[in-house]
Formats: structure tokens, sequence, C-alpha cells
């Protein structure tokens, strides 16, 4: 052992090799780290040597010099690494929110890098040359699509749920019906956002019927709201009834100081109920029967970033862009690119609408993915012969607590492997692969579904199958 300890370079050798530059540059490290890290690798190695623990290449060799390089680099590249990493989702499920939620439209995209890129007139007034408000930007595209007087922006509806409540019933009274009092993805609940927000709640109704004269019956002086919560993660079925929002909003309209506000949860801007796909009113329409004010996700149905998107009556929302918590609240300017990117593909209609991710995959038809489904399996069949692949009749979720009880009809790809389970199979896309791969289990068997899964991802889950088969 004690020749082998003689026999470690120095660093400054390894400092001369002309891998320590080529390392260097690939790496985009300075040389100080890297020297220092070759430093620590050698105290390590000296350490296993003196124990008599060493099992990697033998000081003095070609071979060890490599070693050390590559090692280096390994860790270099580790300490440089990110934690949020992109995904292939091949579960067909669209509003992941584990994954990620919504993915963005090209227009957003492009909108974001310019903004991010460079600066931008955010909080500046080009007009008059001086200070301006970030609350006008996505507002104008906003209020062109819903036909709403003023809108704002908030961090999510989360926040738009609070500062509303906050900033327009602080102290008063806002009557819930007992079917609408949701809690979505276990940390928010109707109930403790009012109760936190300084409002008091009301409940009225029973969990299945709520009538119009439980509203009347519970109005008083210290009323300031009706709110009503759209029951986005389930549904009540059977022996129901719940009031209509025209119904709400002519009975907030018969007193002075109550107002009708209808959380949307979701809020679709384009009509999934004329394809058949859920009962999600359009925002439009909700405004039109007369909500003063509504808020609903950027992430959803919508298709854009995680934002809270707050429109209705200007005097309502001129007061919310004026209060303290605007400025908690309030979301980046990449936030604001990525909303007017994917609020002007819905103002082009139907061509501009078909380039957002998430309506483009919600109306994807069962024939488009048996076509994909069997195009894959004839490209992987070609490629390996350790799996066996079979198209099943599935159905997709739409996710993110949107839509519940939809399933749309979908074709899955069942797979199974010669000698590896499902479950060893899973884990091998997950951690083996970059990027990870997500599918769904059942049965013994692996299913994807290409819903969620473009082109460019297909090509990358064949080449993952192949090398990890
Ligand atoms: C999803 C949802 C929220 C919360 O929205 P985030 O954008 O996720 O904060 C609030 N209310 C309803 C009814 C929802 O469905």
């Amino acid at each position: 052992m004690k020749h082998l300890l003689r026999q470690l370079p120095a660093v400054h050798e390894l400092q001369k090799a002309p891998q320590f530059l080529h390392t260097l540059s690939d790496t985009g490290f300075q040389s100080t780290e890297l020297t220092k890290t070759i430093k620590d690798l050698l105290t390590e190695i000296r350490e296993e040597l003196n124990e008599g623990k060493w099992e990697g290449p033998i000081p003095g060799t070609t071979v060890f010099s490599e070693y050390i390089f590559s090692e280096a680099r390994s860790r270099l590249g580790k300490r440089a690494s990110y934690t949020l990493t992109r995904v292939i989702n091949a579960t067909g499920t669209i509003l992941h929110t584990n994954l990620g939620r919504a993915r963005l439209s090209r227009r957003a995209l492009e909108h974001v890098a310019e903004i991010a890129e460079n600066y931008s007139n955010l909080e500046y007034n080009l007009q008059e040359g001086s200070r301006g408000s970030r609350h006008l930007h996505a507002e104008k595209l906003i209020k062109e699509i819903t036909g709403a007087q003023a809108a704002m922006i908030v961090n999510n509806n989360a926040a738009a749920v609070y500062l509303i409540l906050k900033a327009l019933a602080f102290g008063k009274e806002v009557i819930v019906s007992r079917g609408q009092l949701v809690e979505i993805g276990g940390s928010f609940r109707i109930s403790s956002i009012m109760e936190e927000s300084g409002a008091k709640l009301i409940e009225v109704g029973t969990t299945n019927k709520t009538h119009l004269f439980d509203y009347e019956n519970a109005i008083n002086e210290d009323t300031s709201m009706l709110l009503k919560v759209h029951t986005s993660n389930f549904r009540i079925t059977g022996f129901t009834k719940t009031v209509e929002s025209d119904a709400l909003a002519s009975l907030a309209a018969k007193h002075d100081n109550i107002l009708f506000y209808e959380d949307l949860g979701s809020g679709v801007l384009y009509d999934f109920k004329s394809k058949n796909i859920g009962e999600e009113p359009i925002v439009s329409e909700v405004l039109k029967q007369g909500a003063d004010i509504v808020s609903f996700s950027g992430d959803k149905l919508f298709g854009g970033p995680q934002a809270g998107i707050i429109a209705g009556r200007k005097e309502i929302i001129d007061k919310l862009k004026k209060h303290q918590l605007a400025r908690v609240l309030r979301v980046d300017k990449m936030t604001l690119a990525a909303l007017e990117g994917t609020l002007a593909d819905y103002v082009k209609g139907k061509e501009g609408v078909a380039q957002i991710p998430v309506v483009r995959d919600l109306l994807k038809e069962p024939h488009e993915l048996k076509e994909t489904g069997n195009v894959f399996i004839r490209r992987l069949q070609e490629r390996s012969s350790s799996y066996s692949a079979t198209l099943r009749e599935d159905f997709s979720q739409v996710g993110g607590g949107t839509m519940p009880d939809v399933e749309l009809p979908a074709y899955s790809v069942a797979l199974s492997h010669v000698s590896l389970t499902a479950e060893e199979l899973a884990r091998k896309l997950r951690l083996e692969n970059n990027p990870p791969i997500i599918v769904r289990i059942k049965k013994e068997e692996l299913l994807f579904d290409f819903r969620t899964v473009d082109e460019r991802e297909e090509e990358e889950i064949i080449q993952a199958l192949t090398r990890l088969g």
C-alpha cells in the first residue's frame, strides 16, 4: 500500500494534464472549483488506501487519472444540477397537479422568454413616460374575451378567494350553500380560508339541497356577499338542488350592499360543454348571468401559468387593486407574460385555441389515440423484443381537481416486460431515464396514455424502453 500512496499524483501534476482544461470547458466551472474537487478526491482515496479499502484503479496509471477526471466531472455536474426537472407524463391525466398542471402554449412561452430576457413596461406608462401599473397587463385581453368590465391577476385562485373575502367581506357575513364547502388538494378549504380572511361563514341549506329561500332567509344587515363555489373536484348526484347563478345575482342585486361572487375554480374560456365534455360554464356566461365578481385558476382548464384571475365589475376590481394585500399577492412579469400569451391564443379563436396544450389534449379523439398507440407498438417492436404490448380501450382523466366525473374515451398501450415486474419497470423509467417517464400501472401492466405525450416524447419513450429492456 505504501508504494501506491507514493504513486498518487500531486494536484499540480493533474492541473497540467490536458483533461484538466477539457473538464473545465465541459462543466463550465472555475479552475479553483475543479482543483478543490480533485484535492478532496485524492484525500478520500489516500484514506482508503491507508485503510486498505481502495478498490479503484491503481494510482500512477493513465486509467487512474482518467478516473479522477471523470469522477470530478460527475461531482461538479451534481453540484449544479436542478431538482426541478422536466418529466414525460404518460398517465393521460392532463392537469396532473403533481406534474405541474397545465403546460404552456408556444405563444405563451415565447412571450415569457421575450419579457424575461429584456426590460419591459411592467410598471411603466409608455404614453406618459412615467410610472404605470402592472395590473393593466393581461387585463385588456381578459376583458376582451370574457366581456368583464375589469380584471386583476394574483398568485393563484386560493389567493384570489382570500383577497376577495378580506377586501370585501372582512367582519361581515358571507352566505354559502352547505353543498359547496369544498376542500381542494387537502390544503385549501373554503371554511378555513373564510376564517383566515375575517369574514363570517353563514352556511345554508343541506349537503344535497339548497334553495333560493335558504339564502333569502339568511340575509340580514351584516350580510356582505353571496358566494357560490364551484364544486370542482366532486359531484353530488341524485336528489339535489343548487341555486342557479342568475337567481343569486338577482337576489344580491335587490340589496344595496350585497355582492354576488362566484368562485369558478377552473374557469373555462373554451366551451367544452359543446363538445359533450363536462358541464363547466364559460366565464363570460357566468358574468352575463350577473355575477359581480368571479375568480378562477390560471393553470387548470384555462391552460396557462399558475395564477388567480379575478374578473368583474370595475368598481370592485379597483377596490381590490388598491388593497394592501394586492402587493403581497402580486404576480411576477413572467406569469403575466404567460397569461397574455395564452389569452392571445384564445382571442385568435379556433386556430389559436388548438395551440393551447390543455385544450388540444382534452379534445383529442379516441381514433387519434388509437392510431398513435398502434404506430408506437409497431415502432417499439421493431427496436426491442423484450416487451409485449397491446392496445386497450381506456379512459383519460382531466385531473387537477376538475371535471371529476368526466372520463375521456381513450386508447392506452398496455406493456409488460419479459422479466421485469411492472413496478420494477416503472421505477426504472422514473429513475434511470432522463427525462423521467411517469406511467400508470394497472393489473401488473404499464399503461401508456398518449393523450399527454407529444411526438418528441413518444420517441424518447421508445428510446428509453429500448435501452432499459
Ligand atoms: C382549484 C380551486 C381553487 C384553488 O385554486 P388554485 O389556483 O389551485 O389556488 C379554489 N377554488 C376552487 C373551487 C377550485 O376548484
